[in-house]
């Protein structure tokens, strides 16, 4: 494509979860005339969920796919450009002020004088069929999101680190019973988890255990559960699978030029959205690996929104200055 045909945009927003609605609905209020490509799970992780009973302002609760077509419907009506596309490849710019471009489907390059990545972080599943088939009907991956759907009866969740600790916890709060299933003889979870874990009464954690099958058809029944060491199974009554053995952040693309941690969360500057590009901004999931809400997720997302529209003005009052 010829350079003069590139399309020069003043911010970019990369997803479309509770982060980049709301940097979307602040950008598009504060004039920036945000572009938002929505990745290819329009709505992000809560159209996966059904139930969001923990957003503020809804008292009745609200299903999380509704949610997220009534944030569209908010950023589109302050003039946010939602498209549907995958930011496939990006090239940042390093110096203050500099043109960053993103392309979208492998085939169309943008420009944009700011970029805001909120593309969010990936539950990881265990990948056994009856698992997948049953999601939404009582396999999850968020014990905060949907735990309460199941006040007073028994669950099971697997991990041992420490969100699988943590949501064990949660769950033995609700729940009458959390069988917690751990695939080695020891927890990865911090020994504080792991010490509030041994001494909730109604947790039964079973050590070398695995999901060999969950059961039921259209809902989740119970669980057949096998022992590694010495391959014996066992069949559990349960009407809730939690999954909590860690997430991905939407990260791969960003690999090289963004400064993130280890496991791929995007490091973001104190208490800012800031990366260490000038003018790309990161909120929700992608560098929150700890409390993984859509309120906080949110909450970033209005912080990136601000960040970028203060770093716009500084870019111009310098031009203006240098001018
Ligand atoms: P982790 O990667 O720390 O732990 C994942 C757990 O899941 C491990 O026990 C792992 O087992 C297990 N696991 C992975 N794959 C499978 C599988 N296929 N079948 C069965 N079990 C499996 O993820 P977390 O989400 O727990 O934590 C992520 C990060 O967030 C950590 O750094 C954690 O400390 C942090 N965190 C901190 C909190 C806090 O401070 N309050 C709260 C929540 C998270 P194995 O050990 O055998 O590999």
């Amino acid at each position: 494509m010829a350079e003069d045909k590139i399309e020069r945009i003043k911010c970019l927003i990369i997803g479309s979860g509770p982060a980049g609605y709301t940097a979307a609905i602040y950008a598009s209020r504060a004039d920036l005339k945000p572009v938002m490509y929505t990745g290819m799970e329009p709505g992000g992780q809560l159209t996966t969920t059904t139930e969001v009973d923990n957003f503020p302002g809804y008292p009745e609760g609200i299903d999380g796919p509704t949610m997220m077509v009534q944030l569209q419907q908010q950023a589109e009506r302050f003039g946010t450009d939602v498209r549907i596309g995958m930011v496939t490849e990006v090239d940042f710019a390093k110096e203050v002020g500099g043109i960053h471009k993103a392309c979208i489907d492998n085939s169309k390059w943008v420009e944009a004088e700011t970029i805001i990545i909120s593309t969010g972080a990936t539950a990881k599943y265990l990948g056994l069929p009856s698992e997948q088939r049953l999601r939404g009907g009582g396999v999850s991956a968020c014990a905060v999101c949907d735990g309460f759907f199941y006040k007073g009866q028994e669950v099971a969740i697997v991990g041992g680190g420490d969100t699988a600790a943590e949501e064990a916890t949660y769950l033995a709060n609700i729940c009458s019973k959390v069988t917690m299933l751990v695939r080695k003889d020891e927890m990865r979870a911090s020994k504080a988890m792991q010490h509030r874990v041994t001494s909730t009464k109604n947790i039964d954690l079973r050590y070398n255990s695995e999901v060999d099958e969950v059961l039921g058809d259209q809902v989740v029944e119970g669980l057949r559960i096998v022992n590694n060491e010495t391959g014996e199974k066992e069949d559990i009554s349960i009407t809730g699978l939690f999954i909590a053995i860690g997430h991905k952040p939407n990260t791969d693309i960003f690999k090289g030029q963004l400064d993130m941690h280890d496991d791929g969360y995007l490091i973001t500057k104190g208490k800012s959205t800031k990366t260490n590009i000038p003018g790309v901004f990161a909120s929700g999931d992608v560098q929150d690996k700890e409390y993984r809400q859509a309120v906080t997720a949110a909450g970033t997302g209005c912080m990136a929104a601000l960040d970028a529209e203060r770093y716009l003005a500084t870019v111009e009052s310098e031009e203006e200055v240098s001018a």
